[in-house]
């Protein structure tokens, strides 16, 4: 059956190919689905008409009764166009009277469109946001609508909706206007047809939504603001349905079809390891969490689990003794880390825990070349090297195991998920998989992210360690920071100095570091001062890295190459230049590399004295806790999901349209009840009143992200 849903945009009346073209590169929109898929992000009320003399008190009420918007409609004429400005500031003028008075309107794009088309006979509706300049009002980038002589059309009052829009779409002359003409055509096209609805009727009485095709024609066109609740709460929850729906079936899928190794015995390095060469006591936590592996390694199926423990909470000992476990019961094992330095401390770390218990185990970079790289994939190809620690060179397709038994991916959110579904894919039977991540990710999004994972949590702190003291100093002030790492210093502990680096910047950044590194030289000519960044090659940064490990070095001052996983314990000053430029997430990872033996350990955030409000208040939230998930909870306020640092990749975010996954926690909760419940009722998917739920599910596939790459 034909579908106007599936129509290309461009035979839209009004459209066009250029018109279109824009669409889709700008939106995204390229059926007429996808557009009645892209929502008002307010509503405006256009019932009231000003006059120039009454501008000053006629700021527009908001939606919802909510503040006022600064918008005003007035009715008047144009009576001169003129250009002027040269360069940037080029722009055309206008001015713009009613009865009452005249402002000035002002275009800094499509000028040459508006040259031709703005007439001087005729009247214009204004819809514009009013600023002060030179004691007058003037109007940059109004709306301006013709009217016929006999006044203005009743449709251009009431309620409106306003869409975003790019500044290519408005030299398109595509303003929110025009998408709201288009969306009046679509519903006009569909004459008495109704948009299919994909949720069962049973699903929406239940839940309490309106049909899908009464959903989107209040969301785009209400009669009244009473319409737009209930029309939003069955959109977000539609697409929250559908973004579990594929999630949960993808699990289900893969469970049924791979069988996992059984590791049946805890053997014999297992015991010894954790009764004669563990120098500590797990936590309740740690032993929680090794019981929730070891059931899924007994399970019969293979473990897909994501092992979350904030900085420092001793997330390592844990992959040790899964990697036991699997060496116990004959198989290989592997963790992989994001950078050379992890990797390298990962495998100091474990060859020493491992030293008494005599397992063959070698480490594999980017650095190692040559007949050494060739005897270790000798070695494990035949099954002789039991454990292999390195970065994403284990991914090669020259690294061939004999028989991987268990892959552990530490800070997972490093990789791209194209990386880690390679490391999978090693084996024709998968390994079990432990991914470890330091982002502590709040429960909505963890569900969504990795709704496919099974989750542990690592929610407590080695016992003794003291919090760490952090606070946010303002440059003028560097002479406590240095107060501070020479008492430090003097009690034999080492600092850690962080300058930003950001790729747009990066000459610059590497000066400030040089320059910085200079000034402390100056200031402490008796310390002993290393450089590390990104751009050293891979060899002499082991080496700097190693000398600050054995206490050679008393301050490093470096970038965020040391940002994850890196475990000095020696280490109590963490101070952070132009702190600023670092996001929550990022900050909170630094931090975590001081704090982690028994002493008292300081986190310094060196900022100018003049940032933005929301700056300041990302160090405030920094100063006040170091709770990683109350961090992550503000970092999602403050900048929402789609900006979490782990989140970006998976690609999810980017397609939600509807919900948003701070504020729509709990319709999130429900959606996946109702999704799991569709799974469990219908697993062959032949009910046939889930028919159209199945075939939306296909098609949100076919235009989505692949979620088989996620694991
Ligand atoms: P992360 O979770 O950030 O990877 P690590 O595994 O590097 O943390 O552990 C941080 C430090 O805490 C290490 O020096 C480790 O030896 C130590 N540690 C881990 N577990 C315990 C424990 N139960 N008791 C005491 N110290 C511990
Ligand atoms: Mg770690």
């Amino acid at each position: 059956m034909y579908n106007i849903l599936d129509q290309q945009l461009q035979f839209l009346p009004g459209v066009g190919p250029s018109r279109a073209l824009t669409l889709a590169a700008d939106l995204d929109i390229h059926t007429v689905r996808d557009l009645l898929y892209h929502f008002p992000y307010r509503y405006i009320d256009r019932s009231a008409i000003y006059t120039v003399s009454q501008l000053s008190e006629a700021a527009m009420p908001g939606e919802e009764g909510g503040a006022p918007m600064p918008y005003v409609q007035l009715r008047g004429r144009i009576t001169d166009v003129w250009e002027d400005g040269v360069g940037r500031s080029h722009r055309l003028e206008a001015n713009f009277t009613d009865a009452t008075g005249s402002i000035r309107l002002v275009w800094f794009a499509g000028i040459s469109y508006l040259k031709k088309s703005l007439r001087k006979d005729i009247d214009y509706l204004l819809l514009g946001k009013p600023t002060v300049f030179n004691l007058a009002y003037s109007i940059t980038h109004p709306e301006l609508e013709p009217i016929k002589s006999e006044g203005v059309p009743a449709q251009l009052l009431g309620l409106h909706p306003v869409y975003h829009t790019t500044e290519r779409m408005k030299r398109q002359n595509l303003n929110s206007r025009f998408i709201e003409k288009l969306i009046v055509e679509v519903f006009r096209q569909l004459g008495t047809q109704r948009v299919a609805d994909p949720l069962p009727d049973e699903l929406r009485l239940q839940h309490n939504l309106i049909p899908l095709h009464d959903a989107l024609r209040r969301i785009h066109l209400p009669a009244n603001m009473q319409e737009v609740p209930m029309a939003q709460y069955r959109l977000k929850f539609e697409e929250l349905f559908f973004l579990q729906l594929s999630i949960l079936s993808f699990a289900r899928k893969r469970n049924g079809k791979y069988r996992g190794f059984v590791f049946s015995k805890v053997g014999e390095k297992f015991r010894r390891f954790y009764g004669e060469v563990l120098p500590f006591q797990l936590t309740e936590a740690q032993k929680r969490v090794m019981q929730e592996i070891r059931n899924d390694l007994v399970g019969g199926q293979q473990m897909n689990r994501l092992l979350q423990g904030d900085v420092g909470s001793g997330k390592t000992v844990v992959a040790l003794m899964t990697m036991l476990l699997a060496i116990d019961n004959g198989f290989q094992t592997c963790i992989m880390a994001p950078t050379e330095i992890l990797a390298e401390q990962h495998y100091a770390t474990i060859s020493r825990m491992l030293a008494p218990l005599d397992v063959s185990i070698a480490l594999l970079t980017g650095i190692v070349k040559g007949r050494r790289r060739t005897a270790i994939l000798n070695e494990l190809k035949s099954g002789e090297l039991k454990v292999i620690i390195g970065t994403h060179a284990l991914l090669e397709d020259s690294v061939e195991f004999s028989n991987l038994g268990c892959a552990i991916i530490d800070e997972q959110h490093r990789f791209g998920v194209e990386q880690r579904s390679k490391l999978w894919r090693k084996n024709i039977n998968p390994p079990h998989i432990l991914v470890m991540t330091a982002t502590p990710i709040p429960r909505t999004l963890a569900m969504t992210v990795y709704g496919d994972l099974d989750v542990s949590i690592i929610d407590q702190l080695p016992p003794g360690r003291k919090p760490i003291k952090t606070v946010h100093l303002y440059e003028e002030r560097h002479e406590h920071l240095e107060q501070l790492i020479r008492r430090e210093v003097a009690a034999g502990h080492q600092a850690y100095v962080v300058y930003p680096l950001i790729k747009e910047s990066e000459k610059t950044d590497l000066r400030d570091l040089e320059q910085g590194f200079e000034t402390l030289c100056a200031t402490f000519p008796d310390l002993r001062i290393g450089t590390l960044h990104g751009k050293m090659k891979d060899q002499d940064k082991a080496d700097i890295m190693q000398m600050f490990i054995t206490r050679q070095l008393d301050i490093l001052v470096c970038t965020t190459v040391i940002e994850v996983g890196v475990d000095v314990p020696n280490a109590s000053v963490m101070a952070v230049i132009n702190a600023d430029r670092f996001g929550l997430a990022q900050l909170h990872q630094l931090r975590g590399r001081v704090g982690r033996g028994a002493e008292q350990s300081y986190c310094v955030l060196v900022t100018r004295y003049n940032i933005a409000d929301n700056t300041r208040r990302r160090m405030e939230i920094m100063v006040s806790t170091t709770d990683g998930f109350v961090i992550a909870e503000e970092d999602l306020k403050l900048r929402g999901p789609g900006d979490i640092e782990g989140t970006q990749q998976s690609g999810l975010f980017l397609n939600l349209k509807a919900a948003n996954l701070v504020r729509d926690n709990a319709i999130l909760e429900t959606a996946r009840e109702a999704a799991t419940h569709i799974l469990d009722s219908d697993p062959e998917r032949n009910l046939p009143q889930n028919a159209a739920l199945w075939q939306r599910l296909r098609e949100l596939h076919d235009t989505s992200v692949d979620w088989s790459s996620i694991s």
